[in-house]
């Protein structure tokens, strides 16, 4: 090797070393606090907020959430409104609903309604202490909007996942678990994320818009799909 070609190869090694990229942001040595003027500021890396499921509930708990979200499937359907919230007290006496009606506009969703509709009623402008139930996934938009209300309980029956890949309905693929694991941005506690109640019922009621691109609520989903059916080793003959 030529003293020439060993001299690039040192020069390529000392720039390399020199400008090499440096990570800003390694969470295991980084100082998470308040970010001095000069510092090169991040967010804290922050897992989703746990879904808890009807399984992990005491029957009794699992009880009192099947009834509301009950009288909230079934006032969504008096209504023919697939999108209904409602909002339960401490004491789980209702406060108040809320329906999507697509009125005023396209971001009045069922709990901005319920979340409204119960400030109007009790001037009401935080909601520590009370539990909403929804037929459908909060949104990105609702699930900010109720860790911005303070909720202690959040109850859902049919998942965003469902809802926007396998019935083509039109949403901000984002989980609900995601916006309410950032919760340390406005609170010190996690609200209680509580999914798939009565499930089986909210799945039958939201209809499929893959059969109707002309719907303002249609969209071609993106969605990384699998297979449910277990595959079956090939039979030999
Ligand atoms: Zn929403």
């Amino acid at each position: 090797m030529s003293k020439s070609l060993i001299l690039s190869v040192f020069l390529v090694f000392l720039a390399g070393s020199v400008f090499a990229c440096v990570d800003p942001y390694n969470p295991n040595d980084v100082t998470i606090g308040n970010c001095q003027a000069n510092d090169i500021t991040n967010y804290r890396i922050t897992d989703n907020l746990p879904v808890l499921t009807p399984s992990d509930l005491s029957a009794s708990e699992l009880a009192i959430h099947e009834a509301n979200m009950n009288y909230t499937l079934n006032l969504s359907k008096s209504m023919n409104r697939k999108f209904v919230a409602t909002i339960y007290d401490a004491n789980n006496n209702l406060m108040c609903s809320g329906v999507n009606t697509g009125k005023p506009n396209m971001i009045s969703h069922g709990e901005i309604v319920a979340i409204n509709n119960c400030s109007a009623l009790y001037n009401t402008t935080v909601f520590t202490n009370m539990t909403l139930y929804t037929t459908g996934e909060p949104c990105a938009m609702c699930a900010s909007a109720l860790l911005w209300a303070d909720f202690k309980t959040v109850v859902y029956g049919t998942a965003n996942k469902r809802l926007y890949c396998q019935t083509c309905m039109s949403n901000i693929p984002i989980d609900s678990s995601y916006i309410m694991g950032r919760y340390y941005g406005l609170r010190n506690r996690a609200p209680r994320l509580i999914g798939g109640v009565l499930q089986s019922l909210t799945d039958a009621w939201f209809t499929s818009y893959c059969d109707k691109p002309n719907s303002i609520y249609y969209m071609q989903p993106q969605c990384a799909c699998q297979s449910s059916t277990p595959t079956t080793a090939p039979t030999t003959a």
